[in-house]
């Protein structure tokens, strides 16, 4: 997966080859690398074309390249330039901090539907029972959860006509080079191995360079050997499923996974800053700032929402998986635990003691009593 840090990254390499062009022209591993940063030509997307669901959740609201596409879209034609418009203030509301400032966004945002032409020319994506709801507004609360509506009418209308014009569009081929892009196969190869951060149960997690690109990331390997012998192949699966499907500043994202001879490899968000235990037992007195536990708990609490927005239970709360990155901000890791709910059933097993069916049925050895490989955690600086 590439996500937008890496588009940006990318671009900033390519930019930065682009200019070496001329003083090293004669390099052959630039050349290669140069080519290796190359969006691959439309013809080789039509076989993913073909076989692509075109469902607008997925490609337009939760994958960011298609995200940014989607919206780059909107702004080439003017009809659809007011529900761009009126979308980016309903995100910058929803993100900004409580206070007068959220207060009078929301307000500005009611004002807009409550002052929709609901005669004549009806507004494109405003119903008129929603025009006069606004108009009526008086408490706080009723105009957030009118903005709500508001938002889900606009995605509605987003989703018909102008979605099927964006698949027409350029920027529906350009997200189709990026998908083929991020689809080629990695390989060890790919990247330059550096420290090691920790050890987990089965392996060590390494800091990885993308050759290429100059991006870090945390590379968890999982030994084949070590899997095996534990009964840990399904859960190791299991973890890299989950893993792909969480979408969340709060939880470490994956950015690719691939196998070596002896190794599973997950390659996830560098988190430079230690974790949590490290930082509330041995980073000056013990314990923390009480706004910095209200801090972390707030950001661990919308990761763990995430995760039940998409009924996995996570399962392994504790300070060693709570990791911070250069900026100070956590994010949940680890979720070689973590269960998906299967058609609403309650989870009843025990955290070493896997569900039967997704987990092969054997006994979990590695976190339980007597367990060999324990996970460990090895403090940053
Ligand atoms: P296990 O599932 O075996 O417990 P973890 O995923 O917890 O393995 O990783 C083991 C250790 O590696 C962690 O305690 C942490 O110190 C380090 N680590 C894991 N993921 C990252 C990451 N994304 N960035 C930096 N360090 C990491
Ligand atoms: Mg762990």
């Amino acid at each position: 997966m590439v996500d937008m840090g890496g588009l940006d990254n990318l671009i900033a390499n390519t930019a930065y080859l682009q200019a070496r062009k001329s003083s090293d022209a004669d390099s052959k591993e630039l050349q290669r690398r140069r080519r290796s940063l190359m969006l691959p030509g439309p013809q080789s997307c039509e076989q993913l074309r073909q076989a692509l669901a075109t469902d607008f959740h997925s490609l337009c609201e939760q994958q960011p390249i298609g995200r940014r596409l989607f919206r780059d879209f909107l702004a080439t034609v003017p009809a659809y330039q007011e529900a761009r418009g009126f979308l980016e203030e309903v995100q910058s509301w929803e993100l900004a901090e409580e206070g007068p400032a959220k207060g009078s966004a929301l307000q500005g945002l009611v004002t807009t539907c409550a002052s929709a032409p609901v005669h004549g020319h009806p507004h494109p994506f405003f119903s008129p029972a929603l025009v006069t709801k606004c108009q009526a507004a008086t408490t706080e609360d009723d105009r957030a959860s009118l903005v709500k509506l508001a938002k889900a009418e606009v995605m509605a209308f987003l989703q018909d006509q102008p979605f099927r014009e964006f698949l027409a569009s350029p920027f529906y081929d350009k997200f189709l080079q990026w998908k083929v892009f991020e689809m080629q196969p990695v390989s060890d190869k790919y990247f330059e191995e550096f420290r090691v951060l920790g050890k987990g149960g089965f392996g060590e997690v390494c800091a990885v360079q993308v050759k290429n690109t100059g991006k870090m990331y945390a590379c968890k390997k999982l030994d084949k050997k070590r899997l095996k012998k534990k009964n840990g192949e399904k859960m190791a699966l299991l973890e890299k499923e989950i893993l792909e499907r969480v979408s969340s500043p709060f939880i470490v994202s994956l950015a690719y996974a691939f196998e070596s001879k002896s190794h599973l490899c997950l390659v996830m968000s560098l988190m430079n800053g230690g974790d949590l235990k490290f930082h509330i037992y041995s980073v000056g007195e013990p314990g923390l700032d009480m706004s910095r536990v209200v801090f972390y708990s707030a950001q661990m609490t919308c990761g763990v929402l995430h995760l039940h927005s998409l009924g996995i239970v996570y399962r392994d709360m504790k300070p060693e998986n709570v990791l911070l990155d250069d900026l100070g901000n956590c994010r949940l890791s680890d979720l070689g635990l973590a269960v998906q709910i299967q058609d609403g059933k309650p989870i009843t097993q025990r955290v070493s003691e896997p569900p039967l069916a997704q987990r092969g049925g054997t006994e979990l050895e590695r976190r339980g009593e007597g367990c060999s490989f324990p996970g460990q955690t090895e403090p940053r600086t």
